[in-house]
């Protein structure tokens, strides 16, 4: 009787009424904040700037809704994403791997590419060994998740990457932000928290991808150095764009390579490609390969997408122009946005240059009334940035030429005189 009971009670739970917000997806919170922006953007007469679709390549030039577009929202930085090498790199290892590894690499999806892959990292970083990952942001959820635990602290620059924000919360280590750029707030945090800790990693970016400034990297390493922690620099924006020969924040400081513990770049920016990885000692990287969940638990990258970022690798160092030429006609973007008096930020012109506008309305408008002269830029808007620093971020490819900068300057000085007037 009283297990009947039981069954009754239970049956009795399962049919109460649950509110409808709990069952319906367009009662989430999401979806909520997206009608309310489409709401915004309709009563502002602009179109929606998001998900905007290309055609065939983006480079500096990208064909947007039957129309060649000047293009400054791809970071093909060394405009190698379409260039006939590279894709026939891809095609080569697509005919003969096939198109996925159809396996975790642990279990049978190894192949001889990923390795070659792999040394090639290592020994462009000059370190012992490094990983790649099928994605970017897994990499970092991964990295900081697997790595860390509760008795552990994060302490990261407070415009870190989402994806490294969530691989430190995943760890359930501490987390703490430092202002942005500044080693002294780090040294003071690390004074006053290091002892309370097991592992220490403290987690700065190469050139971020908001503001287009680069960390004192010498004295993050004495910093960690000194708290015995370990650091970690994403160069995904700095990889190729970064140093003379774009080996990236380590040539461009001249800093012993093993002075950082955790190099992580993607191959979706100067790579062209698609993925994630780690470089580092033998220690770290065997213990990921074996144990990052986003690594063992997801199929190993397919050979086309590792062929492209192989090739890349191979011909960087005997094309360094490419280089040489992004960063003076990232310094003539800079120069010229200030000569017409634009907010840059602390921009330092390498590659990504914003020029902040001061609020998100303003920023959607200039972008969808430069895209109607042709001229595709993305604004970055509140809640990615703070809303008075609402901004247009122009990502700068080896392939514009002085005439797309001007021409785009000049357009958008116009429509800022306009906006102001
Ligand atoms: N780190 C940084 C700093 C990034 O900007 C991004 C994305 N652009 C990622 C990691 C994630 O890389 P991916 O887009 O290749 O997944």
């Amino acid at each position: 009787a009283a297990s009947s009971q039981a069954l009754a009670s239970a049956g009795a739970e399962s049919t109460r009424r649950v509110p409808e917000r709990f069952t319906r997806f367009d009662a989430h919170p999401g979806y909520q904040q997206l009608v309310m922006m489409r709401q915004g953007a309709k009563q502002l007469g602009l179109i929606d700037p998001f998900f905007k679709v290309h055609d065939g390549l983006a480079g500096a030039t990208s064909m947007i809704d039957g129309q060649s577009c000047i293009n400054f929202a791809s970071y093909n930085y060394l405009g190698y994403s379409g260039d006939p090498r590279v894709i026939q790199a891809a095609c080569d290892a697509a005919s003969h791997y096939g198109t996925s590894v159809s396996a975790s690499r642990v279990v049978s999806g190894e192949r001889p590419i990923h390795g070659e892959l792999e040394q090639a990292i290592a020994s462009t970083y000059g370190v012992e060994d490094a990983v790649v990952f099928v994605s970017g942001h897994a990499t970092n959820v991964s990295t900081l998740g697997y790595l860390l635990g509760p008795k552990d602290l994060v302490l990261h620059d407070e415009y870190i990457h989402n994806s490294s924000l969530v691989g430190a919360q995943l760890s359930g280590a501490k987390r703490m932000s430092f202002s942005h750029n500044d080693p002294d707030a780090l040294d003071a945090l690390l004074s006053r928290h290091r002892h309370q800790f097991e592992r220490v990693l403290v987690v700065i970016e190469g050139l971020y991808s908001m503001d287009g400034d680069i960390p004192d990297l010498p004295r993050f390493v004495e910093l960690k150095q000194r708290h015995q922690a370990w650091l970690m620099v994403d160069e995904a924006h700095s990889f190729g764009v970064m140093g003379d020969t774009g080996l990236g924040l380590r040539e461009h400081f001249a800093v012993d390579p093993t002075d950082v513990d955790i190099w992580m770049g993607t191959m979706s920016k100067t790579l062209s490609g698609c993925g994630g990885y780690i470089a580092g000692n033998k220690a770290l990287v065997e213990t990921l390969r074996h144990f990052a969940p986003g690594f063992l638990y997801s199929v190993g990258m397919p050979a086309q997408v590792a062929a492209p970022s192989l090739k890349i690798l191979e011909l960087m160092p005997q094309e360094t122009e490419r280089v040489v030429q992004l960063q003076a006609i990232s310094r003539y973007f800079l120069a010229q946005a200030q000569a017409r008096g634009m907010d840059t930020g602390h921009s330092i012109g390498s590659a990504v240059v914003p020029v902040i506008v001061g609020s998100s309305p303003l920023a959607a408008h200039l972008s969808h009334a430069l895209l109607e002269q042709n001229i595709n830029v993305q604004p970055i808007l509140y809640p990615a940035v703070p809303e008075k620093s609402a901004r247009l971020r122009f990502f700068l490819s080896c392939e514009h030429t002085k005439a797309h900068i001007d021409q785009t300057l000049d357009a958008l000085a116009l429509l800022l005189a306009n906006a102001k007037g």
